[in-house]
């Protein structure tokens, strides 16, 4: 569910308007450059603009070829394209530096300042340091891409891909000690990257400082319309706003486990053993459900089995039309346009949604030149993505769909990215961009929260239910293993990176500081002793390829505050979990008019427009999830929740060499 549009890889944080990020007390009157005119900002501003529309496209396009072809050729043109890429954006970064003093418009301020945090990796100007960076950062992220767990299975060695080793952790039938070792076998492959992460928190530490800030994580914090202690402070209040609901659902989850595995696996009042969730990183739980349903036998919707029948029906057709016995090769042929026909149709569903409250058809060529199946002849990269080629209307998903229900939510958040793509293609690139990260990722999620029980009914997709309180408490329980769970596991990801950064946490202490974080606020613990030998941060994505993570944590937040908006502009009067917007014109307009704003204003502008309100808020997720809170608080009656730390404390174990 990673968006990967270039400009958004690039132009990742946002910022206001009327300022720069607040740094050290500005000079009373900035002395002028002289010569520099406000007519030169303009002009220098509209350069780039017009640049990013001629060198975007080639960009996208080799990286296109590359996702969807891998080869050593491919890999070539990709990276070339994105060197020159990176050496044209230092160079105008320079350059925007003149203009400091200049007395401009605010578009133009705007525009510099997106400009300047336009990269989450801010290189050094040295060229030698720069090669140096962008070479430490292709060398983690292929390592992590080519990570694998080798190991000796009755006298046999094997080695497997995170997919294989994700299968023996999400196995309930596997024991807690099968399931530690493949944690651990993931965890493992994680150590070789760790001498390049501290080097490339200096790289990128001395390019952030260039230009101006204290370190990369205080850069990456001033993407967000105000000072970076004030964002620092905003995260903060938001997750004391639905912490309460995090520790009832812990609470209740580790009561489940440790029924079932005992105090000496689960301890009653411990953190819970991180290879038990059902997920590598523990981020989110759904795949526990069945260990952790609160009415047995109460059905809550399940989408999977319908997308599944709908395919073999495909396929039934396709070998009733077919003259003869078909060979194998034949048959796969047959399968696998089964699974095309299936794909489109799972994609159309989500067009549907989008066009239903007013959104237009998706162009012709998003259908041509999507990637929506694995294909049977070369290697890919599946991992979904959303991405913008020409920021005028060819718009592509990439991704491998299955006929399931997590498909199909994938496939509704992509066309959120889609379809901000398209509302904003009409302003000049450097504003084509979310209202801040956060909002990108939020936009599809929120048409999700649509997809009620009695919706899936409506289009076909589920059965007619009358209501029934225990199938609200049921579906309400498999959402909140992904959203409520998933909430401290975002936050801290970033909060152990701009320790990091900032150098409150040393080289020497990056597992220590990781461990503590997640027992903080994850209140999980590792399955086997952890030391400094080890580079746990590093097995998550998202860290050796160095994408900021706090959008996450922004978007399960603000997709509810959204929601709530949307239903209200829709005369909607019922409970915020019964809220369905599909079909309403009026909710869609006001979410079209956010999305076509991109970043060309604060989002405290944006989010007012469309919430009434300037701040982000936990209100709404807490109102949608209250059914589950007072069963939780209920369940939980007689539990001690919380945590001690944990027994064998990750900083007690030995320290070894770095
Ligand atoms: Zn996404």
């Amino acid at each position: 569910m990673r968006y990967q549009k270039l400009a958004a890889t690039l132009l990742v944080a946002m910022l206001a308007a009327c300022g720069k990020p607040e740094q050290a007390e500005p000079p009373a009157e900035p002395a002028k450059t002289p010569g520099l005119t406000s007519a030169d900002a303009d002009q220098f501003i509209a350069g780039i603009n017009d640049d990013l529309r001629k060198k975007l496209p080639f960009l996208s396009a080799a990286q296109w070829v590359q996702s969807t072809y891998i080869t050593d050729d491919t890999e070539l043109l990709a990276s070339t394209a994105n060197e020159q890429w990176l050496e044209y954006l230092g160079k105008q970064v320079e350059e925007s530096k003149k203009f400091n003093t200049v007395d401009m418009s605010a578009s133009a301020a705007r525009s510099m300042l997106l400009l300047k945090l336009s990269t989450a990796m801010p290189p050094p100007s040295n060229d030698a340091k720069r090669a140096e960076l962008a070479k430490i950062a292709s060398r983690m992220e292929a390592s992590y891409g080519s990570a694998k767990w080798c190991r000796t299975v009755a006298g046999k060695d094997e080695c497997l891909n995170l997919n294989q080793i994700e299968k023996i952790l999400n196995d309930p039938r596997q024991s807690p000690q099968a399931r530690a070792e493949a944690w651990a076998g993931w965890h493992a492959t994680a150590k070789p990257i760790r001498k390049d992460y501290q080097r490339f928190v200096e790289l990128t530490n001395e390019g952030a400082k260039e230009m101006g800030f204290a370190d990369t994580g205080e850069m990456w914090r001033a993407g967000y319309d105000m000072s970076p202690a004030a964002f620092e402070q905003e995260t903060d209040r938001l997750w004391t706003q639905v912490k309460p609901l995090y520790e009832e659902l812990h609470c209740y989850v580790r009561g489940k486990l440790n029924a079932r595995y005992g105090d000496a696996v689960v301890p009653k009042n411990g953190p819970i053993p991180a290879q038990l969730l059902g997920n590598m990183w523990a981020q989110q739980w759904s795949n526990i459900y069945d260990q952790v349903e609160p009415y047995k036998g109460v059905r809550s919707v399940d989408v999977t089995p319908v997308l599944k029948k709908q395919r073999d029906e495909e396929l039934r057709k396709l070998l009733a039309a077919f003259k003869g016995a078909p060979t194998p090769m034949q048959r796969a042929d047959l399968e696998h346009q089964a699974d095309a026909a299936e794909s489109v149709r799972m994609t159309k569903i989500a067009e549907d949604f989008y066009t239903s409250i007013g959104f237009p058809p998706l162009p012709k060529s998003f259908y041509e030149k999507s990637m929506l199946l694995r294909p049977r002849d070369r290697e890919v990269v599946c991992h979904a993505s959303a991405w913008d080629m020409d920021m005028k209307g060819d718009v592509r998903i990439k991704m491998c769909m299955e006929p399931d229900a997590e498909t199909l939510e994938t496939i509704h958040h992509e066309l959120g990215h889609i379809y901000y793509d398209l509302m904003y293609n009409p302003l000049q690139p450097l504003f084509q961009n979310a209202a801040h990260d956060g909002f990108h990722e939020a936009i599809g999620d929120t048409i999700t929260l649509s997809l009620t029980p009695a919706h899936l009914a409506k289009v076909g997709l589920g059965t007619a239910q009358k209501e029934d309180p225990k199938a609200t408490i049921n579906t309400q329980m498999r959402l909140a293993l992904d959203k409520i769970a998933f909430l401290p596991f975002g936050k801290l990801i970033d909060q152990w990176r701009w320790k990091v950064f900032s150098g409150e946490i040393a080289p020497g202490q990056y597992n220590e500081g990781w461990w503590k974080l997640r027992e903080q606020y994850q209140g999980i613990s590792p399955p086997l002793p952890r030391s400094e030998d080890d580079f746990d941060p590093g097995a998550k994505y998202h860290v050796p390829g160095n994408t900021p993570y706090t959008r996450y944590f922004l978007s399960f937040i603000i997709q509810f505050q959204f929601q709530k908006a949307l239903c209200d502009a829709a005369g909607f009067k019922g409970p915020l979990y019964e809220c369905d917007i599909y079909g309403n014109k009026d909710a869609g307009r006001k979410y079209m008019e956010m999305l076509s704003a991109g970043a060309s204003r604060p989002w405290q502008d944006t989010l007012e427009k469309l919430t009434g309100t300037r701040q982000m808020s936990a209100d709404a997720i807490i109102e949608y999830f209250a059914p589950l809170m007072a069963y939780l608080q209920q369940q939980n009656t007689n539990q001690s929740c919380g945590w001690e730390p944990a027994v064998e404390k990750p900083s007690t174990a030995p320290v070894a060499k770095q």
